[in-house]
């Protein structure tokens, strides 16, 4: 069984490039700056080659930004790079977030021709007017363009839709998961729309020129996430995931197994040996150092076996199948009903977690308060 301290099997990799910065997005993104690719992947191998030796992961990440914003000669080294120094296993996972924007037939056969099985693309709404809100460049033709372009040559794509949007309603989030599987994809994402400090969007909220949605839309909103996404062959698998059987990402189930993982490029964490370490979230600070020789770590924390488990208990909660008592004490070396303390007994009884003696869950009551379980457990 891997723990937190077995060497990862799992690995991602940042790109910060995209042709704009959407209102809402905090990530770690430069915008208009596809000048610095070349010295983006000459650090990369220089993070990659500090490894010693190439290391064989089951699971992939390539996320952003947008990957596929890298020209394709650049999507080529970065995708060679990757085989060479993070080898995939048999029947590994190896998955690119790509904006449908560009996404044209050359994009999806270099993706297919360098082992990328799984592609997500950031869909975000099927809504003209709500993708202009958001500041996206597509509108539903290039989604079904893209999906066009992937068919036949990576099949295992999914779409993250964005719901909460201002002036959106609850017909209108009908419609545009309607639409989404319509395009019969394996994998559908949620997200609540959030106003993150920092960003546009927040800027906005506070000058009052951007309304968000009330709080009951919003719940309303994921409410029917979660009743019609299953009734169209989606399995709710977690929090803001739905698959068809058998599509889950493995990926983020390391993530929400408190497993450990590699971490590339900037912004990009890793959890080896207990510990995190988190790159620059600034592109050009991280570019400079890795490119002078010296570590592109910015922030770095040592979790106690306490902090460990913690985490843990809360990551595993938000997949339905909840956290296995017997796997958590093997893995964490710690029961979870004493880490829990009195949270757990006053949580299932106020019918926010399902105990059937073997495991805990939360239940559909506790999916729409899940920060308020978190809170108790963290
Ligand atoms: S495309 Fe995605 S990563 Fe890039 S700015 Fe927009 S939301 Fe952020």
């Amino acid at each position: 069984m891997q723990t937190p301290f077995s060497t990862p099997r799992a690995a991602y990799v940042h790109v910060p490039f995209c042709a704009h910065r959407c209102g809402y997005c905090d990530f770690t993104v430069i915008a208009g700056r596809d000048d610095l690719a070349g010295d983006y992947l000459h650090a990369l191998e220089l993070e990659l080659a500090a490894l010693g030796h190439p290391r064989e992961v089951d699971t992939l990440f390539v996320g952003g930004g947008t990957p596929t914003q890298l020209a394709l000669p650049e999507l080529e080294r970065l995708l060679a790079l990757l085989q060479r120094w993070l080898p995939l296993s048999a029947a590994g996972e190896f998955s690119i977030e790509a904006n449908p924007a560009r996404f044209e037939r050359a994009t999806a056969d270099t993706l297919r021709t360098h082992g990328v099985n799984r592609v997500s693309l950031g869909v975000q709404s099927f809504s003209a007017p709500l993708l202009r809100t958001l500041e996206r460049d597509h509108d539903a033709e290039t989604v079904a363009r893209a999906v066009d372009a992937l068919r036949g040559r990576i099949d295992n794509f999914g779409f993250d839709l964005i719901y909460g949007v201002p002036e959106q309603s609850l017909d209108g989030w009908q419609a545009s998961l309607q639409q989404a599987v319509n395009l019969q994809p394996a994998h559908i994402s949620t997200y609540g729309l959030t106003y993150e400090k920092g960003t546009a969007f927040w800027t906005r909220r506070q000058q009052q020129t951007l309304t968000p949605v009330d709080d009951a839309s919003e719940a309303a909103m994921y409410s029917t996430a979660m009743d019609w996404l299953p009734a169209h062959g989606f399995d709710q698998y977690e929090l803001s995931n739905f698959a068809r059987p058998g599509r889950e990402s493995r990926h983020n189930a390391v993530y929400w197994q408190g497993l450990p993982y590699y971490g590339f490029g900037p912004g990009a964490a890793a959890y080896v040996d207990g510990t995190r370490r988190t790159n620059h979230r600034s592109v050009t600070t991280w570019l400079k150092r890795v490119l002078s020789g010296e570590s592109g770590v910015g922030a770095s924390e040592t979790l106690s076996t306490e902090e460990r488990a913690r985490e843990a208990l809360w990551l595993g909660l938000r997949r339905t199948c909840g956290v296995d008592r017997s796997v958590f004490a093997e893995r964490f070396e710690v029961a979870l009903d004493s880490l829990a303390g009195e949270s757990l007994p006053a949580l299932i009884a106020a019918g926010w977690i399902a105990d059937d003696g073997r495991s805990i869950r939360l239940t559909r009551p506790g999916r729409l308060l899940a920060d308020k379980v978190a809170a108790e457990f963290l």
